[in-house]
């Protein structure tokens, strides 16, 4: 019998459609400007806010262009899927910065399709064809950072 692999526990308890949207925003921002993932991040079920460190504001087109790709990407009702590989494993493919002091050996990836991929303990839904609608309510750039704040529709 396999080993059950020890995880850190997350600490909150996040909405599966706009946490795994979260991951969607993610790799749309650092595909559209090449940036980080988000630097600071409050999920919520009825809204979020995501935080990204950017050398200029985005323009209003830009944020159009946000918004369409994580909807396109969302359409695409892409699985959803985890996989367990080492932190050794994990070396050079994935910011291991992120990870807690802490943490287990074992780690979980997190795969939005063959669109994104990440190190991730939340819950997720099974298929991008569960998140819904994304729609950026509002955002602002202030002293390098981008922040967005976007409900599912
Ligand atoms: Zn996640």
């Amino acid at each position: 019998m396999e080993q059950q692999p020890l995880l850190n526990e997350h600490n909150k308890q996040e909405y599966p459609p706009m946490h795994t949207c979260e991951h969607i925003v993610n790799r749309t921002m650092v595909n559209l400007f090449g940036c980080g993932r988000a630097v600071s991040a409050h999920i919520e079920r009825k809204k979020s806010k995501l935080d990204f460190q950017l050398p200029q504001a985005p323009e209003t087109e830009d944020i159009t262009r946000i918004e369409n790709t994580v909807n396109e990407v969302i359409a695409q009702h892409l699985p959803v899927t985890t996989e367990f590989i080492t932190q050794q494993e994990a070396l050079g493919r994935f910011d291991l910065k992120r990870l807690p002091e802490n943490a287990s050996d074992t780690v979980r990836v997190v795969k939005v399709g063959d669109y994104d991929e990440c190190l991730c303990i939340g819950k997720h839904v099974e298929n991008t064809s569960e998140i819904g609608t994304f729609k950026i309510i509002s955002s602002d750039y202030k002293d390098g950072i981008f922040r967005m704040r976007f409900k599912l529709i």
